[in-house]
């Protein structure tokens, strides 16, 4: 199954992208499913069903969560999870509520993410793929991969319709539901994958 785990709405300052184009053209982009990731917010589920919309497209919830340690795409209950905190308070919360969270990112010049948090070991995912990352910043991670036992995803971090799924996850399993997303990206059943060279044809 391919997901697209970073994807902005106008919910999200940054962003052009409507939840309605998301739902139109995420299936013609090959994608199975998406993540929306707000900024520090999941109320574009007021106004969307999640799970398996008519068409099968998968719409999961999550949000990309600032701290001063970087982003992190955050999956699980976190509807009411109070902004700004530090990723050291924010990570244990993420665990105890049997969450995920994702280092977003974590190359970008503009906005990485501290390496003692990976060493940790209070993050085991990253975003090996990012789509709006340049090809060296994604290929850093490739020292964390060396270093650290990680699970590895992808992410286009859509602002436009242009950008939706050029970046995604392949996963073994079936992902119907935030609980089936989380248990995939804990366990590292899944992989970072390119399609923007689908979207060229
Ligand atoms: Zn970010
Ligand atoms: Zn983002």
């Amino acid at each position: 199954m391919l997901f697209d785990l970073h994807v902005h709405t106008r919910l999200s300052a940054c962003s052009c992208l409507g939840l309605d184009q998301i739902l139109l053209h995420a299936r013609a982009r090959g994608l199975d499913g998406v993540c929306l990731t707000d900024h520090d917010t999941m109320a574009a589920g007021r106004t969307l069903r999640e799970g398996i919309q008519p068409d099968g497209l998968c719409v999961l919830l999550g949000m990309e969560y600032a701290t001063p340690q970087g982003d992190f795409l955050l999956f699980g209950p976190f509807e009411n999870m109070p902004t700004g905190l530090a990723a050291d308070l924010l990570l244990p919360m993420v665990e105890r509520a049997g969450g995920v969270a994702v280092a977003a990112h974590p190359f970008r010049t503009l906005r990485p993410a501290q390496e003692r948090v990976i060493a940790s070991g209070a993050c085991r995912v990253v975003e090996g793929l990012n789509g709006r990352n340049s090809e060296q910043e994604n290929r850093r991670v490739d020292l964390w991969l060396k270093r650290y036992p990680l699970s590895v995803c992808g992410g286009s971090d859509a602002h436009t319709l242009d950008e939706l799924g050029r970046v995604a996850t392949r996963f073994e399993q079936p992902i119907r539901d935030r609980r089936e997303l989380i248990e995939a990206l804990r366990t590292g059943a899944c992989q970072g994958v390119n399609l923007g060279a689908v979207h060229a044809q």
